[in-house]
């Protein structure tokens, strides 16, 4: 191939086609917008103890750090709320704008009451229509949530679970599901339970004074396939923003893997204004990679740019050293440490990509469909690694601080390129 057929290739290959969004009526979350044409954002939630307005502060800076562009805490105590402000403050002196989102269930309506800077100092208030009250005192505490959100021209999320649906609800349709001449599987109904309880919830928010642009609505299931079919569903029968996200998913690979596969097809669809990934941290584990894998989805499928991508072979018999997969790790590690000084410093840093290869067998081609690319030597080969720069091979490092090398060419190509 001649080489400005190879740039043009290169060049083509970096900005994917946007999926079509399902149309949606645009909400405000303090600063940042969810829904309509604006870009899916990514949100996260703390683990800390809310009362612990240190703590969670700094958790809150770390997820928004790692790219969290919305961060939601429990508040499910007098402790929790009284924390909020003090929380607020610290990010603001901390320069961190992240809008906040208090997460409610049983006590919210007396906590927001209760606690008017806390109902001040969050940006949206998360609602579970299954867990807002029993019996009669349900519909009375949940009209008064909405209500303090109308108050304080705040943003609701109408939240349903799997794990907390509406019984009441759920015993209803089962009791007109039985009376119909051929009943639905029992499955098809829950799943009819979970949208009418959000739809319902919306509609009876916006008759309690909420406006149709304060109401983003999820219906969140454990299993993959359960989970496409509602969010389908519910995705034809309003046009509220959705936040997308499969509960409780999981723990390492098998959480990322069913996050993964159920967003990714919903999103390919153009259903999803927002997602969070619900993982299980190892014990003593990094609450940040919940984030890094929500970008990561997006990124790789083209529908939004976060962080420089490293594009790495697996490696295989040609590649019996671990050079390769220690320089591959080091330089996606050392771009994602970068991005927060980059994102404001170099703009759209984000789209640059980096080849890792193991060999010269795909080596110098990947390394040429990157912006910069570096092809180590497989076993046997010269001990030699050509780097190439915009599809054009620059130079060629060899020795122990290859590593070194390479980080200095990726610095200088960001600051000539993205400076
Ligand atoms: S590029 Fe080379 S080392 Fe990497 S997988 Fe292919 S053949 Fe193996």
């Amino acid at each position: 191939m001649a080489q400005s057929s190879l740039i043009s290739a290169r060049r083509m290959s970096s900005p994917a086609s946007p999926v079509p969004r399902r149309p949606s009526v645009p909400v405000a979350i303090g600063t940042v917008m969810v829904g309509g044409d604006h870009p899916v954002v990514v949100q996260s939630m703390t683990n800390t103890d809310t009362a612990d307005a240190v703590g969670t502060a700094v958790q809150i800076a770390q997820l928004a750090k790692a790219g969290s562009e919305l961060v939601r805490i429990t508040v499910n105590s007098d402790e929790a709320a009284a924390a909020v402000p003090e929380i607020r403050k610290r990010l603001d002196d901390m320069g961190l704008s992240v809008p906040l989102i208090g997460d409610f269930h049983f006590n919210g309506h007396k906590l927001l009451t209760k606690h008017p800077a806390c109902a001040t100092a969050l940006a949206k208030y998360r609602i579970n229509p299954g867990n807002v009250g029993r019996g009669k005192k349900k519909d009375e505490q949940f009209a008064t949530i909405v209500e303090l959100a109308r108050d304080h021209a705040k943003p609701v999320r109408i939240g349903v679970n799997w794990g907390s649906l509406d019984q009441s609800l759920v015993v209803r349709l089962m009791d007109e599901n039985a009376k119909r001449a051929e009943p639905l599987d029992t499955a098809i109904v829950t799943r009819e339970a979970l949208i009418t309880s959000a739809l319902e919830s919306a509609q009876r928010a916006e008759e309690l004074g909420l406006r149709h642009d304060q109401i983003i609505l999820s219906v969140k299931m454990s299993g993959v396939q359960d989970l496409i079919a509602v969010y389908r569903a519910l995705a034809t029968r309003c046009d509220y923003p959705l936040h997308l996200g499969l509960t409780e998913a999981g723990m390492g690979s098998k959480g990322i893997v069913a996050s993964t596969a159920a967003l990714s097809v919903l999103l390919q669809e153009g259903i999803g204004d927002t997602i969070r990934i619900s993982l299980t941290p190892e014990p003593g584990g990094d609450r940040t990679q919940e984030v890094i894998v929500a970008q990561e989805i997006l990124q790789t499928m083209g529908l939004r740019a976060f962080t420089p991508q490293v594009v790495a072979c697996p490696g295989c018999g040609r590649t019996t050293s671990t050079t390769f997969q220690h320089l591959a790790q080091d330089i996606q590690t050392y771009l994602r440490h970068q991005m927060p000084v980059w994102r404001s410093q170099y703009p759209g840093v984000e789209n640059l990509t980096v080849a890792v290869m193991g060999c010269v067998v795909n080596g110098p081609g990947e390394s040429k469909h990157a912006d910069i690319g570096i092809s180590l030597p497989g076993t046997g080969e010269v001990p030699v690694a050509p780097v190439y720069v915009d599809g054009e091979k620059t130079v060629t490092l060899k020795g122990d601080a290859i590593a070194q090398e390479f980080q200095k060419i990726v610095d200088d190509y960001v600051v000539k390129r993205f400076g």
